[in-house]
C-alpha cells in the first residue's frame, strides 16, 4: 500500500554522531546507546566519540579520550557491533579537530580501515584548545572560526562538519557577521562535499554563554540558498537523545521545508536521501 510504505520511508532515522564516556562529559555505557537507537527504530548509529591526539609534547585534554584509551572506544564499537547485528547497523567513526600536525595520523585512521568516516568538530584553534570558538563574539573571531573550519573543510578528510554555527553560542543575534562567516563555510561546504550537521543537542541546552545556540534558523536559510546538504546529528552525550524521536522527525520536516537536501549517511558512496529534497 502506498501510503504505508511512504510512513516507513518518512520515518527514516539514523545518526553518526554519539559520544561515549571516555570523552569525560558523557553519561552511559555504550551498550545503553545502543539499545536507546534500537527502541527508537534507528537503523544505523554511528559512534563518534572525540578523537584522541597522539600528543608530542604531554598535553592532556580535558574533553576527549586520551590515546591510551583508543583501542578500548575500538574494541567496545566493533564487539557491541556484531552483537547487535541484526537489529541495528553500527559503524565507527571519531569527531576530531582539525589540527594540521595530526592530519597524517587521522588520515592513517581511514587509509587503514580503523575508522570509516570523521566528523570535523571546529571547536578550537591552535595551539591545541587555546581558543575556544564557541566564545567568538567578534567579526575577528567570526573570521577566525570560519577560516580555520573551511580550512579543516579542505583537507578533504571529514565527510561532515559538526554544528558549523557554533559561534551562535556566544553571539547573541545572527547579524551580518554572522552572515557573513555562514555564507562562506555553506559555499565552501558544498564545493568540497561536506555536509553541514543539522546539531539537535543543543535542543537541549539549558543555557548558552551569551548566545542565541543553535541549530539557527538564519545559518540554515543561507545553507538553503548556497544549496549545501545537511545531516542530522543528535551529537548524543546522554542515551537518552535517542527516545526523543519527535525532535528528528520534527528536524527533517524543517529542512524540508527549507528545500535543503538531507543525507542519512556518513559513509563513503552511501546515497544520499531524496526525502527531503
Ligand atoms: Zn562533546
Ligand atoms: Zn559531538
Amino acid at each position: 500500500m502506498s501510503g504505508k510504505t511512504f510512513k516507513e520511508a518518512s520515518t527514516i532515522r539514523t545518526n553518526f554522531h554519539s559520544h561515549t564516556t571516555r570523552c569525560q562529559h558523557a553519561t552511559g555505557a555504550d551498550e545503553d546507546y545502543v539499545l536507546a537507537a534500537i527502541a527508537a527504530g534507528y537503523s544505523h548509529l554511528g559512534f563518534s566519540d572525540h578523537s584522541p591526539f597522539p600528543y608530542e609534547d604531554g598535553f592532556v585534554s580535558g574533553m576527549r579520550m586520551r590515546i591510551d584509551q583508543y583501542q578500548d572506544y575500538l574494541g567496545s564499537v566493533r564487539e557491541l557491533r556484531e552483537r547487535y547485528q541484526d537489529q541495528i547497523s553500527i559503524h565507527l567513526g571519531v569527531e576530531a579537530e582539525y589540527y594540521e600536525r595530526y592530519q597524517g595520523w587521522l588520515a592513517g585512521q581511514l587509509s587503514s580501515g580503523t575508522l570509516e568516516y570523521l566528523i570535523l568538530g571546529s571547536h578550537y584553534d591552535l595551539p591545541e584548545e587555546s581558543f575556544y570558538f564557541g566564545e567568538a563574539n567578534t567579526p575577528a573571531l567570526l573570521r577566525r572560526y570560519a577560516e580555520h573550519t573551511i580550512r579543516g573543510m579542505e583537507s578533504g578528510l571529514y565527510r561532515c562538519l559538526a554544528h558549523p554555527e557554533l559561534f551562535m553560542i556566544s553571539m547573541e543575534r545572527f547579524d551580518e557577521n554572522c552572515a557573513a562567516a555562514s555564507r562562506d563555510i555553506c559555499r565552501a561546504a558544498k564545493e568540497q562535499g561536506v555536509l553541514l550537521e543539522y546539531n539537535l543537542s543543543g535542543l537541549y541546552y539549558q543555557s548558552w554563554r551569551a548566545g542565541a545556540g543553535y541549530p539557527t534558523p538564519g545559518f540554515w536559510q543561507i545553507a538553503a540558498r548556497e544549496g549545501a546538504s545537511a545531516i542530522i546529528g543528535l551529537d548524543a552525550h546522554n542515551p537518552a537523545r535517542y527516545v526523543d524521536t519527535r525532535v528528528y522527525d520534527q528536524a527533517r520536516k524543517d529542512l524540508a521545508a527549507l528545500g535543503i537536501r538531507v543525507a542519512d549517511s556518513l559513509l563513503p558512496c552511501a546515497g544520499d536521501s531524496d526525502l527531503a529534497v
